[in-house]
């Protein structure tokens, strides 16, 4: 905290660094009574089987819903979150609105549809966190349809993650995907050891794969990786027409995510606008395929 008690310290803290520091606690403040209000949503982004088109998931994104209305997306707080310690009550209150969201996702993509939750890796390895939270997990009544996402690092750091969490997310019939996959610091050797169900390689390798070459032969070598360790792969941040033709040419890879397909979505926005659910399901888009 920025203290002018007395001339000396004043001297330490120039007027930008005070500005600083007062934004800093106004966001603070604002983050605990927007968890104290619950003022959290979901927006929900279809995973999408690129040979059907058919959405298998969808992925909750949380987002923070300021007093004044205005939508904030998580690069504004989730670090935050983390640092102050207030990142598992978030994560119970996004659980919570996918409970509360279950019938709009069944009405709009299917009741079989798997649901994926993002767990910051600093909470993966936390068994004081992840034993309730795989408790309230139970406690939906739907935990076979769960999905965590959670980093690399989640996996590399040695923690209580690997041995402890995972048998009892898997005893729950939860999988499990590595976010973000690539862009971390595990290494192959590490990798060996990494029991998930899903890689979602990074956004930074999918766009333009078809005019990089060097991200084409890592995307090859992912995929023959997952091959081997029994994972799926899904692509993240899908975006054109080109980057899906040549997942489909030259790569096995089957699921895909991103604005191609479909932006992150309100549910009840996509029920105003086309309440019957057939409807809702064809608001993905009619696009067009590389066969088409
Ligand atoms: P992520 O889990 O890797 O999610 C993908 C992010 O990329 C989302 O941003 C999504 O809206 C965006 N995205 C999806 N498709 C495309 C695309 O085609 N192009 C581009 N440019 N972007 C695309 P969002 O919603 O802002 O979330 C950012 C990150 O915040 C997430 O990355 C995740 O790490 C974190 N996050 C979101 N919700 C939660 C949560 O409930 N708990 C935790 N711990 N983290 C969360
Ligand atoms: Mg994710
Ligand atoms: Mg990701
Ligand atoms: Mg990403």
């Amino acid at each position: 905290r920025v203290k002018n008690g007395s001339k000396g310290a004043a001297a330490f803290f120039d007027a930008s660094m005070e500005r600083e520091a007062l934004a800093r606690m106004k966001i603070e403040q604002s983050l605990r009574l927007a968890i104290l209000e619950k003022r959290f949503c979901c927006a929900f982004q279809p995973k999408v089987d690129i040979r059907t088109q058919a959405v298998t998931g969808v992925e909750a994104l949380v987002r923070l819903r300021d007093d004044d209305g205005v939508i904030q997306a998580p690069s504004t707080f989730i670090n935050l979150a983390t640092e102050l310690g207030l990142i598992d009550e978030l994560t119970h209150l996004v659980l919570a609105e996918i409970v509360k969201s279950i019938d709009l996702i069944n009405d709009s993509f299917g009741p079989d549809t798997t649901i994926s939750m993002n767990v910051a890796a600093k909470q993966a390895g936390n068994p004081e966190f992840m034993r309730p939270f795989a408790e309230a997990i139970e406690a939906t009544g739907f935990p076979k349809r769960f999905m965590i996402e959670v980093t690399e690092d989640a996996f590399v750091t040695k923690t209580h993650f690997q041995d402890e969490i995972l048998p009892i997310f898997r005893k729950l019939g939860v999988r499990i995907s590595i976010d973000d996959f690539g862009i971390g610091y595990s290494s192959l050797s590490a990798l060996a050891d990494i029991t998930a169900d899903e890689i979602k390689i990074d956004r930074s390798f999918i766009t333009d794969i078809h005019k990089r070459p060097r991200s084409q032969g890592i995307l090859r070598a992912i995929e023959s990786l997952s091959e081997a360790l029994g994972m799926t792969v899904i692509a993240e941040g899908l975006e054109s027409f080109e980057e899906l033709a040549y997942l489909q040419a030259a790569t096995k890879i089957r699921y895909a995510q991103g604005y191609y397909f479909s932006k992150p979505i309100f549910l009840e926005d996509l029920k105003l606008a086309a309440p019957r659910a057939s409807e809702a399901r064809a608001g993905l888009g009619s696009r067009p395929t590389p066969e088409a």
